[in-house]
């Protein structure tokens, strides 16, 4: 068998089989080897058959007789059966939807099974257990088995030798698991195909030498400084380890590979970056100075602060990549409102005419809008064309016909005058990075909450070859420091830790069911003083009454209907969720910001970056079902003005942890602060947006561990800095664009 042979090539599928892997995107050997178990079962204690309770986890070994497979007639599903036999008695083992087992075993072959005891006294049998075969040999030795016998096993204890795992000393022989508890790999499952299946499919993989062929792209010297398995003994580890400790060292070191091998993509990405050139931008300080006098505001130092590095960055004709990372309401707009008119105001090299461009690029319509609104203030004494293009239309400020105002244009006409130069800043969506949208002099770009955006997104942007334009990117996404570190492994940080003076904090207040009403009283007090409040809601729709877990979330569409009829009839509602086309939630947007709604009953969609000043209330419905840097973002909305603003967290439960871990929104300092958290408390699975960052869970699993994320990142920049081509690691490199590839096609 070889790393790279189909999975095909080796295993009888059945259809449902073949859909499901290929919806995991498992295709070769190779690939079934890096599907990592979830976690791992501990075996019950072991026991005689004839002694067996109903509800204990069990191990038995016996003879396996009787196999067969017959179709439940209810549920029209293969059902193997089969009987395991001791000298003390014999029990039924019944496994649902898994026909190969009856095929795979031979009648009286010696099993280990694992499992749970079902049924009642007299009709004992276990469901789905594990089984393995294990030799007479193994049985008189006492020796506990594993999937592939003796060989492995030694192989990956003398290997054992190098991995002490953080503190301890282990001796070339490992500690071996007693009798008593067996470990199981417990795979993701899947429609089609069992954890049982890749159970037994991976022991056929490990024991037809694949290993063997299978080179580890991490440089030993790494291995051994960070006491890390190799991939050969991590591979054997994560599939079938002894000890939970084992499991461990193998996810560490596929964890600490993870990380690295991200590192060293954007350590490459970095130092490519440092030969490439880009527009110098120079302005004078004092023509800063009497931009920033306009604002109706005085910048806050960290903003300053920001704007002084951003200046400095572009000024160098090296591009700038930086990350602007600041709360919700942290001022971020008119940092970058600043960087843009450091471009507009600087013109081409060697040239008297014209400016240089800024391209600023929002994750929705609504957004785009809002940033083309403020920009057209921001830009007020300083008239210059601005142009807006979303999917929907495309607009230019000032208008001929309009003052002070914007224009509709068409689509052809904007792109015209951004071709030649007329519109130096142009503000959108997605719709910014289409191919037919060309710059003359494109030298800044902003984006906001995009996560990523590469070198190759930036030079495709730019689409000349011989300028990388500077890239600021802003977020109010909070993230924890690790996940910050490795994903913008790329980028300069700066943080925005400083709200603008003058905003009274946030109330936030926990509500129980029981006060729910004095939570109404005070909204209805804010809407008749002229406020506007959102409600929040985890469900869009209607539950689904076959889901138990579902039936108790509140809906948008139910609760802004029982809010209309029972508790706010004389106000309006109105409803916005992600199942809107987006017509329909501008629509409802500019109806809210106009104030023609009171109340917006929504799901987490207004998460992301709304603007109404005027709303001053957010209720949270079922908020333990929501990660704390969420609710922190969603809370963000109401922070927009000078007006008192409240918070209402309504858990569904009054358990004391949910009170305990929602407590935290009351006190904590900042969204970062809760993000970590999350991370902590949680687990990574909390940090909303992961399937952007491109990252495995397992990877996600190494995020809580600082000292592991900044051992990868020192070593991947040292090596970028001894190779930075990779040229002398080609393993590496390659390791890199499997990476990208499989991340393509997830
Ligand atoms: P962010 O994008 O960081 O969430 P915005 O840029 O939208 O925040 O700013 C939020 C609000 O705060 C805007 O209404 C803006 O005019 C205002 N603002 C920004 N900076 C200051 C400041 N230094 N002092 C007072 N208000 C400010
Ligand atoms: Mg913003």
């Amino acid at each position: 068998m070889r790393p790279a042979d189909h999975i095909t090539d080796h295993f009888r599928l059945t259809e449902p089989h073949k859909e499901a892997l290929k919806r995991l995107g498992l295709v070769t050997v190779q690939d079934l080897l890096f599907h990592f178990p979830s976690r791992y079962d501990m075996g019950g204690s072991s026991a005689d058959i004839g002694n067996l309770v109903v509800g204990s986890e069990v191990t038995i070994v016996g003879t396996l007789q009787k196999l067969q497979t017959k179709k439940s007639w209810k549920r029209k599903i293969p059902v193997s059966e089969g009987v395991i036999q001791d000298a003390s008695g014999k029990i039924k083992c019944m496994w649902f939807n898994q026909p190969y087992i009856a095929k795979m075993y031979a009648e009286g072959t010696t099993v280990r099974a694992v499992g749970k005891v079902t049924g009642s006294a007299g009709k004992l049998y276990l469901a789905n257990p594990r089984l393995e075969k294990i030799t007479l040999a193994e049985m008189e030795a006492n020796v506990s088995g594993g999937l592939f016998g003796q060989q492995q096993e030694q192989k990956a204890s003398m290997e054992n030798g190098l991995v002490e795992s953080e503190g301890t000393t282990r001796g070339p022989f490992s500690e071996k698991v007693s009798d008593e508890h067996q470990l199981f790999a417990v795979y993701p499952e899947s429609r089609g195909v069992t954890s049982l299946w890749f159970l037994h499919a991976v022991a056929k993989v490990l024991a037809n030498g694949v290993l063997d062929q299978i080179h580890d792209p991490i440089p030993s010297e790494l291995l051994k400084r960070y006491h890390l398995p190799t991939l050969t003994t991590a591979l054997v580890w994560v599939h079938t380890p002894k000890t939970l400790k084992d499991a461990e060292a193998a996810r560490k070191r596929f964890a600490f590979e993870e990380v690295f091998l991200i590192q060293l993509e954007r350590g490459r990405d970095r130092a490519q970056q440092r030969h490439e050139k880009s527009f110098p931008i120079e302005v004078s300080a004092s023509e800063v100075q009497a931009f920033m006098a306009d604002f109706p505001f005085t910048a806050t130092p960290a903003q300053m602060h920001a704007i002084n590095a951003i200046l400095k960055d572009m000024k160098s004709g090296t591009p700038m990549s930086r990350l602007l990372e600041g709360d919700v309401g942290s001022g971020k707009t008119a940092v970058a409102a600043t960087a843009a008119f450091a471009t507009v105001r600087t013109r081409p090299a060697g040239q008297k005419f014209g400016t240089l461009q800024v391209a600023y690029m929002a994750p929705t319509e609504i957004l785009a809008k809002q940033h083309f609104e403020s920009f057209i203030k921001y830009f007020e004494q300083f008239p210059i064309n601005i142009g807006l293009i979303t999917g929907s239309g495309c607009f230019k400020f000032p208008s001929k016909v309009k003052r002070g105002g914007a224009t509709a244009i068409s689509r052809t006409q904007l792109l015209k005058w951004v071709q030649n130069g007329e519109i130096p800043v142009v503000i959108g969506t997605h719709a910014l990075i289409q191919k037919s949208v060309q710059f003359k002099h494109l030298a800044l770009v902003v984006i906001d909450e995009q996560h990523r955006f590469g070198t190759n997104q930036r030079r495709m942007l730019a689409r000349k070859e011989d300028k990388l334009p500077h890239l600021l990117s802003m977020t109010a996404t909070p993230i924890p420091r690790t996940l910050a570190l490795t994903i913008y492994g790329d980028l300069d940080l700066t943080l925005l830790d400083q709200m603008p003076p003058g905003r009274k904090p946030i109330i936030t207040e926990i509500i129980k069911p029981e006060s729910r009403f004095k939570a109404y009283n005070k909204i209805r007090e804010e809407l008749e003083a002229g406020r506007q409040a959102y409600i929040i809601c985890p469900r869009i729709d209607e539950p689904d009454p076959d889901k138990a877990f579902a039936l108790m979330a509140k809906s948008v569409t139910a609760e802004a209907k029982r809010l209309k009829k029972e508790v706010f009839s004389d106000f309006e509602i109105d409803i916005l969720h992600s199942k809107m086309t987006p017509a329909k939630k501008d629509e409802v947007m500019k109806k809210f910001s106009e104030h023609k709604t009171d109340i917006l009953v929504a799901t987490s969609v207004v998460e992301v970056g709304v603007n109404v000043p005027n709303a001053t209330l957010i209720m949270i419905e079922g908020a333990e079902r929501f990660g704390l840097s969420q609710l922190h973002q969603l809370r963000g909305r109401v922070v927009r003005s000078n007006h008192q603003a409240y918070c209402f967290v309504c858990p569904e439960s009054k358990g004391e942890q949910t009170m305990a871990r929602l407590r935290a929104l009351v006190t904590a300092k900042n969204g970062f602060e809760l993000a970590e958290k999350d991370l902590m408390q949680r687990g990574p699975g909390e940090l909303s947006g992961r399937k952007q960052w491109g990252i495995s869970d397992i990877g996600m699993e190494a995020l809580k561990n600082l000292k592991l994320v900044e051992a990868a990142r020192t070593e991947a920049l040292e090596l970028i800095k001894q190779d930075e081509t990779l040229a002398r690691h080609p393993m590496l490199a390659e390791a890199l664009v499997r990476r990208t590839k499989n991340l393509h096609f997830e």
